[in-house]
């Protein structure tokens, strides 16, 4: 059986360093699905059309060049904050569905990670993470890794970012952030990098086990 690993969690929650750090582990493909939402935006941004237009930016989603996910633009604050404001469309989710779906179905198994995969996108996957941290830990970890991209801004502003971000993630109608009910919760906010790991490579191989 390929072994399909759900991640989400809010934004800075450390899931995109575990999703890595397990493909690595295991040997599988990896997806930060938060690009595609961000290389959407940045379709309309690069267009000239206001991030409102809905119709655009199912197109946008419909018409996405994976190609193109490694754009730095992708990784700067504002990409964020505009990925979640088109992330509610319900078109540009089901444009991106397919996609997502595709690569999880890779014969050697996958490793996803975003809002609402475990939920949505691989509702079937054989382990479900759903990591966490405290909003103000998260701000503390994402501030450190933009002033390290040399990308200046306050604790304040991430903070205040962060928390707008995670209302609007888990608010909006079309596929909330929430965690799936057969998902095992990491809190990361007392954890190293390498202690999130471990716990989470103990939660799989617990997974893994209960499935043999
Ligand atoms: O994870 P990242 O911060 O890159 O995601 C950017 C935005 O994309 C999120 O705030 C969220 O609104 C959206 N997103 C989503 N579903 C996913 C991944 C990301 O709605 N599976």
């Amino acid at each position: 059986m390929p072994l399909v690993i759900a991640i989400d969690g809010p934004a800075a929650s450390g899931k995109g360093t575990l999703a890595k750090r397990l493909a690595d582990h295991y040997g599988l493909p990896h997806l930060d699905t938060g690009l595609l939402y961000r290389a959407v935006a940045l379709a309309l941004i690069d267009a000239g059309l206001p991030l409102e237009d809905q119709a655009a930016a199912g197109q946008a989603a419909r018409d996405l060049d994976a190609g193109k996910l490694d754009d730095p633009r992708l990784r700067e604050r504002a990409m964020g904050e505009a990925a979640s404001r088109i992330s509610a469309v319900p078109a540009v989710r089901a444009g991106l569905l397919a996609w997502q779906r595709r690569f999880a179905t890779d014969p050697q198994g996958a490793v996803l990670d975003g809002r609402d995969i475990g939920t949505v996108v691989c509702p079937e996957a054989g382990v479900k993470l759903y990591i966490t941290a405290s909003s103000e830990e998260r701000a503390r970890r994402r501030h450190r890794e933009l002033a390290g991209r040399g990308e200046a801004a306050s604790f304040a502003a991430i903070l205040a970012d962060i928390e707008a971000r995670d209302a609007r993630d888990a608010s909006r109608a079309a596929a909330p952030l929430r965690m799936a009910d057969d998902a095992v919760r990491l809190d990361t906010t007392d954890l190293d990098a390498d202690a999130a790991f471990d716990e989470a490579r103990a939660i799989v191989e617990r997974a893994r086990g209960d499935a043999a």
